[in-house]
Parts: structure tokens; sequence; C-alpha cells
């Protein structure tokens, strides 16, 4: 966690803002919570650290912490954008459309095979997203 407030940190002062103590507790939240959270979750996390952050901060925040490379953003058409802490490894999203849950996955053929099909058609991958809709168990 301290190194990649570190890394927040340093991005915020190379473009010439401050880092606050509202910003690190944006981040601490963001960074620190598990799965992929809307924005009114993110709010009302971060409201319950501290009550005097705005909507207006939070977004800056979690656009400053995209752009610094921390954290991601879905749009897994479950009502606006879901944002989790970036992982180290790479993974895909499995979406259940009736009750929203969200599964984690990683396949190496899958990956092997987006890079094959990337290639066919001249493309070097540098990344991708893949988001796979449908009915979970408890809901099929
Ligand atoms: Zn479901
Ligand atoms: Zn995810």
């Amino acid at each position: 966690m301290a190194e990649r407030l570190d890394v927040l940190r340093r991005y915020v002062t190379t473009h010439g803002l401050r880092m606050t103590r509202q910003r690190e507790v944006i981040a601490e939240v963001l960074l620190s919570t598990p799965g992929h959270l809307g924005i009114d979750e993110l709010y009302a996390a971060v409201k319950a650290r501290d009550g005097a952050i705005g909507y207006a901060t939070l977004y800056r925040t979690v656009k400053l912490l995209q752009e610094a490379g921390l954290a991601e953003s879905h749009d897994f058409g479950t009502g606006g954008s879901r944002f989790e802490a970036s992982h180290d490894d790479h993974h895909d999203h499995l979406v259940c459309t009736r009750c929203r849950k969200i599964v984690e996955f990683h396949d190496e053929a899958v990956e092997r095979l987006q890079e094959e099909i990337a290639a066919r058609f001249g493309y070097r991958l540098t990344d991708h997203r893949m988001e796979l809709y449908g009915l979970c168990g408890g809901c099929a």
C-alpha cells in the first residue's frame, strides 16, 4: 500500500497537484477494497472514513488513480462504471446480467488464442479486455 501511495504521490506532484489527505483516504479505500465497486459504493466507503470528502473530489481522485495506472474502470453494463485496483496479474471478467456477480478468471489458452488472432491480422497485442456475460449458477 505504501508503495502504491508513493506512485500516486509522484504522479500528483509531477502533474502540479498536491497530495492531500482526502486523496490519500480515497486511494487507500479503493486500493484496499477487493472486487469491483460502483461509484456510489466507493463514495459510501470513503464517506465512512472521512465525511468531508465530496463527490467531485472522489471523481477527480479516481481519475488520477487510473491515470497513474493504479486503478481500472470497467463498464459491465450494470449501471455506471465499476472500479478496481490494478492487479499485477492480468485477468478477465465473467458477469452475471441478473445479479451482477462478477468473477475474475485467467486462462492461458484464451490468452494465447487472442495473441494468435491479433497476429493473424498483423497486430502486436499490447492489451485486451474480455468480458463474458451470462447467468451465474444462482440465477440460471
Ligand atoms: Zn446471478
Ligand atoms: Zn476485476
